[in-house]
């Protein structure tokens, strides 16, 4: 047995590596440097963390996220290494006390905040380092969102101690990102590691947007009673009216945005980490570096910006492996907002196009009548299989021949600007087609148009699908602060006949899709012990004051509750529970278990 193997198993209670891990850790263990891309949950703090526990010396980590220190610390501490930081929250006599234990070589390892290297070199002089993690790797890269100057300083890293292996680790998945990291950080020579960006554990769905509280809520209450998730809005208004609304439904949910007060929101954000259960409703501002485990879902109730974020986004779902949802409702008003929003954006005429093109990719994404997985990953430059495990693989829509509606709605849109050179949003089209005598449509004599009534063969809401998908094939678009419908140019080809339009069929009621929640996916007979666990571990968790999943996480409750150990050595082998865990925990367990 390898010392990476060795450590896996007693200190962390895992039985095998997952993915390149192994690699990825063998090559740190002997030295070499490494540039590791991996999704969000798919194992790469054991890449560093192993390796600083196998290799003489302190294991370097520097990390943007000071928030979330103390609870890597608490984590790590939990399966007994040796862990601690230095960052800007402390008071001067704990991090003397954090500088001596570091001397006296009784570290494993030492998270750092990239603004604390330069004060901090002389004392890693004086100390053993076994290497240097550089953690979410792409906030060097100046064009990505998340730049932070002080990473531009780690180049340092290899002039200073050019015999210390370093680890780069980032879940930014894009080629040219990954060019940048390597030039920045001096780090064209290390060996790459690109994992695949799947995470089929995640069940994606998308659908359309009717009443989206009530759709969230039956999603909350049929498939995730109990479980933790992120709901993503794009306003602050929505965020506030969405957590009281669940609030008012008996959801434990709380609020998450810049607008709140910081007090607020970092109570919010622990009570999020601390308690079983909670669900946060949250602009896109919450989520970077969260490293819950045990997110089972993430819904969004507005249309993410582009398909990096949404991928980022729903990522934070289900990183300890186990399943779980992404879900997005998505409306037309959606596309016209979005829109509005880049039409009014600063920036130069080049920015507008990229946030349209980011919008375009998203829109297509979510009319897809393919499989969600292969668009997503194919997004990435990834070729993958149909994957059984999205909404349209599980019940593929039905598409029909929408030629002739398209040609209906375009071409009304073609004669009122001929002929009255006018402009109207979907609302006002739709209404002319299915014949509505509107005030606006008596005002404007529309009902003397050739084409008012002659839609009248699809309702309401299919005509709205027939306009998002119309955008979402670039065969319409949408302009300005009113959201008015123009044609493009590929519109002509329709509009003459010598292009088909092949349309998804608006889906009746909730897709078929749907999967049971993961507690409602043990075998009946394990369900009341797996609750008597979660009840335990909650206990734990709170007398200790640490996230719940740093006492167990769920997938380690899920083996105990199915394979029912009744001795400390059956226990022991069960996934996550490592030797520190089984000395501090195991009578407690079996005490559980005999008693359930
Ligand atoms: P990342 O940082 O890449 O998002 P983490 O390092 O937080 O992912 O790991 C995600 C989850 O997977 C954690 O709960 C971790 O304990 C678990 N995990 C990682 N590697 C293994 C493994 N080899 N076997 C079992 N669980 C693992
Ligand atoms: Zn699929």
């Amino acid at each position: 047995m390898t010392p990476a193997l060795a450590v896996l198993e007693k200190t962390f209670g895992y039985s095998s590596f997952r993915g390149q891990q192994a690699d990825i850790i063998q090559t740190v263990i002997d030295g070499g440097d490494a540039l590791v891309l991996m999704p969000t949950g798919g194992g790469k703090s054991l890449c560093y963390q192993i390796p600083s526990l196998v290799r003489e010396g302190t294991g370097v980590v520097i990390s943007p996220l000071i928030a979330l220190m103390q609870d890597q610390v608490d984590a790590l501490s939990a399966v007994g290494a040796r862990a601690a930081f230095l960052n800007s929250t402390q008071s001067p006599d704990e991090r003397r006390s954090v500088e001596q234990a570091f001397l006296a070589g009784e570290l494993d390892l030492l998270y750092l905040a990239p603004e604390r290297l330069r004060s901090a070199a002389d004392l890693l002089d004086r100390g053993t380092i076994a290497l240097f993690a550089i953690d979410e790797a792409h906030c060097v890269s100046q064009w990505g969102h998340d730049f932070r100057p002080e990473y531009l300083q780690l180049s340092l890293l290899h002039e200073r101690w050019p015999s210390v292996p370093r680890i780069a680790l980032t879940a930014t998945a894009t080629e040219q990102t990954r060019r940048e990291i390597a030039q920045r950080l001096d780090l064209t020579g290390a060996s790459q590691f690109v994992s695949s960006f799947d995470r089929p554990n995640i069940q994606y769905r998308i659908e359309s947007k009717a009443q989206p509280l009530q759709q969230l809520l039956s999603l909350l209450r049929t498939e995730h009673a109990g479980d933790a998730g992120i709901v993503y809005c794009l306003s602050r208004a929505s965020v506030e009216k969405t957590a009281e609304f669940l609030r008012d439904n008996g959801i434990p949910a709380l609020p998450y945005h810049a607008g709140l007060d910081t007090a607020v929101r970092s109570s919010n954000q622990s009570r999020f980490l601390r308690e079983d259960g909670m669900v946060m409703v949250a602009t896109i501002a919450f989520g970077m570096g969260i490293d819950k485990p045990d997110v089972r879902f993430v819904a969004h109730l507005d249309l993410p910006k582009s398909v990096e974020g949404y991928y980022q986004e729903t990522g934070r779902a289900g990183r300890d492996g186990l399943p779980s949802t992404a879900w997005l409702a998505y409306g037309l008003q959606d596309v016209v907002q979005q829109r509005r929003m880049i039409d009014t954006s600063e920036g130069d005429l080049a920015h507008r196009r990229r946030l349209g093109a980011h919008l375009d990719a998203m829109l297509a994404l979510c009319e897809t009548v393919e499989c969600r997985r292969v668009q997503l990953l194919g997004y990435f430059g990834q070729v993958s299989e149909a994957c059984g495990n999205c909404d349209t693989c599980l019940a593929p829509p039905e598409t029909w021949d929408g030629t002739i509606p398209a040609q209906k709605l375009l071409s009304t849109i073609v004669r009122l600007k001929r002929e009255r050179n006018q402009s109207y949003g979907a609302g006002h089209l739709v209404d002319i087609l299915l014949g509505k005598q509107t005030p606006r449509v008596t005002q404007y004599g529309h009902d003397s148009l050739a084409t008012f009534g002659i839609g009248q063969d699809i309702s309401e809401a299919e005509w709205r699908g027939v306009v998002r998908q119309l955008l979402a094939q670039g065969l319409l678009s949408v302009e300005g602060e009113y959201g008015i419908l123009v044609i493009t140019d590929a519109s002509s080809t329709v509009l003459s006949g010598a292009r088909k339009v092949m349309l998804r069929r608006e889906a009746p009621k909730r897709s078929k899709a749907a999967k049971k929640a993961v507690a409602a996916q043990l075998p009946e007979l394990a369900l009341p012990l797996f609750e008597s666990l979660r009840a335990w571990r909650s206990a734990e968790a709170l007398a200790q004051g640490v996230p719940a999943y740093i006492v167990f996480g769920d997938a380690t409750l899920r083996g105990i509750a199915v394979t029912r150990p009744t001795s400390l050595e059956e226990l022991g082998t069960i996934t996550g529970v490592g030797e520190k865990k089984l000395e501090q925990y195991g009578e407690a367990l079996l005490g559980v278990v005999a008693a359930a």
